[in-house]
């Protein structure tokens, strides 16, 4: 059999988190069987299927690389095809029309209630010359007695009672397909082998395998997965943070970390926490998919982001620290720079707050907390550096961090000092702030001539 799996969500606004975890297993186990991962967007609710919420869910998909094999499948679209299967299974006679009012509905809802049991519509015995000239729905004829057991490849042998379940409604009085039809007919048109989603829709699954029955086609497999849950242990909701996957991308995420991330989520391939695309690939199953719902844990996943910032290459580094043409001296900076910062990076957004510095040609701003530094004890010690620094300047127009390391310590034993004593105030009148990279990296990143003006300009105000 070969392996077709497909993500189908509904538009609704945006894609959601678990939604995209939901796309990422049906991606990761299409691709380790050599089979498809399909698209399908759900957009029977003519109301909240805009074009923006579609555009969402393809922006989503596509910033963490899970856009579907083909173009994708708009459920909508393919209306007449569901209906043109719920009349098939009235000519076969596995379905009736149902010419129950709202109010009677009501009522038959209201006892079927009392006794426990699902309704049965008096329309399915009736004959079909006792048909009224009036609107009515399409049903399907579920079983009355007996089970049906799901064998799920996640949540294992899963029984339901055939009294349990009600005669569905394929087609609604305005002849438009419910749901429930539309995904059953969906799936088999698209050759779906495997149903991998959100355990919300398990008993879903008991129903639509009636219709696939009823229509004698194949029976896919089954994969519920567990919801994720916030750290509370509750259905991960807005309170616990952000839903949508765009935020993470505004909250400084990479796209390999949030999917690396999501991988963990539900799966685990022993103790590895960080699996790249192509382990992910070779190790996903569905055997190794937990039970019982996983917690979003941010911490968790902003160690995994800073793991693939420290492992990005510099190239990426800069693009990620700005998307401006880079002069020739800011491309030096920049590669002298990038090496240190991704190691100490958790965020993206920390990389041009780590590299400000290096990226204007004035002096900085000196931070509030960090002017204590520059008391006058140091500004002298500063004047006496620059002094030194500038009869030396010509030896470090090659931004050779050995050399300036082996001058600098050479310089502070003459004066009889410790890195300390400079230090923190080079830093400030090099950065404007108490954090910064070793010291050596920001004058060789700042250059000989730019180092000489930053500290004069402290020295002089
Ligand atoms: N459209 C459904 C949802 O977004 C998924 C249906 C399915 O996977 O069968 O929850």
């Amino acid at each position: 059999m070969s392996v077709v799996t497909r993500f189908a969500p509904s538009p609704t606004g945006f894609l959601h988190i678990g939604g995209a975890r939901t796309a990422l297993f049906n991606f990761l186990f299409a691709r380790h069987h050599g089979g498809k991962y399909l698209l399908r967007i759900e957009d029977t609710d003519r109301e909240r299927s805009t074009d923006l919420a579609i555009a969402a869910i393809h922006e989503g998909l596509n910033w963490l690389d899970l856009a579907g094999d083909d173009e994708p499948v708009y459920q909508f679209s393919r209306m007449e095809r569901h209906a043109q299967i719920a009349h098939e299974l009235l000519e076969k006679g596995l379905a009736y029309r149902c010419y129950l009012s709202a109010e009677e509905l009501g009522q038959m809802r209201e006892e079927a209630r009392k006794l426990g049991h699902p309704i049965r519509s008096p329309w399915r015995d009736k004959p079909v010359s006792a048909a009224p000239d009036a609107p009515f729905v399409v049903r399907l004829r579920m079983p009355e007695t007996g089970a049906t057991t799901i064998s799920d490849a996640v949540q294992g042998d899963v029984t339901v009672q055939h009294q349990q379940l009600d005669d569905l409604i394929m087609l609604r009085s305005d002849g438009t397909p419910t749901y429930m039809l539309a995904v059953v007919v969906d799936d088999h048109d698209m050759g779906v082998s495997h149903v991998i989603r959100g355990d919300d829709h398990l008993n879903n699954a008991f129903r639509q395998q009636k219709i696939i029955a009823a229509m004698d086609w194949p029976q896919p497999i089954y994969a519920h997965i567990p919801l994720i849950h916030g750290s509370d242990g509750a259905k991960l909701s807005k309170r616990h943070g952000a839903l949508s996957v765009m935020e993470y991308q505004s909250m400084g995420f990479l796209p390999e970390a949030v999917n690396n991330y999501l991988l963990r989520l539900g799966w685990s391939h022993g103790d590895d926490e960080v699996i790249s695309r192509v382990d992910a690939i070779s190790w996903f199953d569905l055997g190794a998919i937990g039970k019982s719902p996983a917690r979003f844990d941010m911490d968790k996943l902003t160690a995994i982001n800073s793991h693939y910032l420290s492992t990005a290459s510099d190239d990426t580094i800069i693009k990620l620290i700005t998307d401006a043409p880079l002069t020739p001296e800011m491309e030096t900076r920049l590669r002298l720079l990038a090496p240190a910062i991704k190691e100490r990076a958790q965020l993206v957004s920390d990389l041009p707050l780590m590299a400000d510095f290096a990226l204007s040609t004035t002096s900085p701003e000196i931070a509030e907390d960090a002017k204590p530094i520059l008391d006058a004890d140091m500004l002298s010690r500063l004047t006496a550096f620059a002094e030194a620094y500038s009869q030396h300047q010509g030896d470090f127009h090659n931004r050779d961090q050995e050399a300036i390391k082996a001058w600098l310590n050479e310089w502070l034993e003459e004066q009889g000092m410790k890195m300390r004593d400079l230090g923190p105030g080079l830093r400030v009148a090099l950065t404007g702030k108490k954090q910064a990279p070793d010291i050596v990296l920001i004058l060789a990143v700042l250059g000989p001539h730019e180092v000489k003006t930053r500290i004069e300009t402290v020295c002089n105000n």
